[in-house]
């Protein structure tokens, strides 16, 4: 039986970068018919905020990503201590006392001599003489995890095999010496309670994970597969960690990006399948295979989402959008025919707005000086509307007999008094939806 998560950290809002973690571990679930937990990484009371937790699951629900069950890693602290206390029984865990200062020049001198800056575990020789003076001293230390320095193996499931000298590797640091559980161990003890067989995150917890398989074995808990997905650039390659902020989901829906567009774009990017839009769920976790994902940084750009976004709204029924129409204020005998007019005409449905206004409040006549007279004339054979779908026709074969005009010459001006622009949706289908022609009056 699968068992995914994803583990976000609620300091912050999601972004495209946490999205991509998150739909990866959605969609192993799903594809297998096991459970997908949203596991809440809240141990850190002081950047840890209630609003982010509402946030992310508000976030989750828009894209579909449904969870099947929901864990706090704030309400489970006693299970940390107790495997805490197991991995101080086994020797596997020592308290450190350098300060933030001391590291840092340890880090230093180590790097000047051409050395990797891994922790050198002082700490390890403190007779428990020594460790009771510092202690009276500084208040507790930190506690670190005793690393058994041999290779750390695993075949990741996008990386390919992986092997860490743990010897290069600082024993890391479990618990603060505040007593506040750090994730490294807290995950793992999640990771193992909970049943989860496959972990896949950002590369940048490729270490991390190195460290994890030896505190899982140590408490005994079975290895799940890793697998670790490239990191995100813009388009350019460009980092993109600076911007995320701006490219939390919520401000892409405030711009109008439809879910299953930015799911159909994150569930292919990075991967060898081309990006094609799907519009049910069902058919995104059909046609997702983490084994085609390479561990090459991924491009991503913003823009992408609009065209997909085009498409997917094209595709939309009348019904799905009625609601939002009629919220415009257009008029329910023009609803289905001013959605057949402007879903092939809009990025957003942000643009309907923009499109409805234009009908209802008339466009500002653009007339150029050589059709002066000729629009002038045309526009006095225009009856009074409502038009219907043969009034265009009409209204032009009129204008023609008596101008002389016909094609480009005749329609293109006429366009242009009417709406404002030079492309557009078919005259014949734009008239009945004009409540108002400025240029006639
Ligand atoms: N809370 C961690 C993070 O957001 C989770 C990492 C993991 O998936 O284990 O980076």
């Amino acid at each position: 039986m699968t068992t995914t998560r994803f583990a976000p950290s609620p300091t912050g809002y999601i972004h495209v970068g946490n999205l991509r973690t998150a739909l990866m571990n959605y969609l192993i679930a799903a594809k297998s018919g096991g459970t997908f937990i949203l596991r809440i990484d809240d141990t850190d009371p002081e950047r840890s905020k209630e609003e982010y937790v509402d946030g992310i699951k508000q976030d989750l629900e828009w894209l579909g990503l449904h969870w099947d069950r929901i864990e706090r890693q704030s309400q489970r602290l006693d299970r940390y201590a107790e495997a805490a206390d197991k991995l101080r029984e086994m020797g596997r865990f020592y308290e450190a006392f350098e300060t933030p200062t001391e590291l840092d020049l340890k880090r230093k001198k180590q790097l000047n001599m051409g050395m990797p800056p891994v922790y050198d575990r002082a700490a390890l020789s403190l007779s428990e003489a020594e460790k009771d003076a510092l202690r009276a001293e500084r208040g507790s230390g930190v506690w670190r995890f005793k690393l058994d320095q041999e290779r750390i193996e695993w075949k990741d499931g996008i990386l390919g095999d992986i092997s860490i000298d743990a010897a290069s590797v600082s024993d890391p640091v479990l618990i603060k010496a505040d007593g506040q559980v750090l994730y490294t161990i807290a995950s793992v003890v999640d990771d193992t309670e909970m049943g989860v067989t496959h972990v896949v995150r950002g590369s940048d917890h490729v270490t991390n994970t190195a460290t994890q398989i030896q505190i899982i074995e140590a408490l005994g808990g079975t290895v799940p597969s890793f697998a670790h997905h490239s990191l995100l650039t813009g388009p350019q390659g460009e980092s993109l960690s600076k911007r995320l902020g701006t490219l939390a989901l919520r401000d892409l829906r405030e711009q109008g990006v439809q879910p299953m567009a930015l799911l159909s774009l994150m569930a292919r990017l990075g991967s060898s399948d081309p990006v094609e839009l799907r519009t049910e769920m069902a058919e995104l976790i059909e046609g997702f295979d983490l084994d085609h994902f390479g561990a090459a940084p991924t491009k991503f750009d913003v823009q992408d989402l609009f065209p997909l976004t085009a498409k997917y709204l094209q595709g939309l029924p009348f019904e799905a959008v009625q609601a939002r129409i009629a919220a415009l204020g257009v008029p329910e005998d023009l609803a289905l025919h001013f959605w057949a007019v402007t879903r092939e005409n809009i990025t957003t449905l942000h643009d309907l707005d923009g499109w409805w206004e234009m009908f209802r409040d008339g466009a500002e006549p653009v007339i150029d000086d050589e059709d002066r007279a000729f629009v002038a004339e045309a526009l006095a054979l225009l009856p009074e509307g409502p038009y219907d779908g043969d009034s265009w026709g009409n209204w032009t074969a009129a204008v023609k007999e008596a101008t002389g005009r016909k094609g480009r010459g005749l329609f293109m001006p006429l366009r242009k008094a009417l709406t404002g622009q030079a492309h557009g949706p078919d005259m014949a289908q734009v008239l009945p939806l004009l409540q108002k022609i400025k240029a006639k009056n």
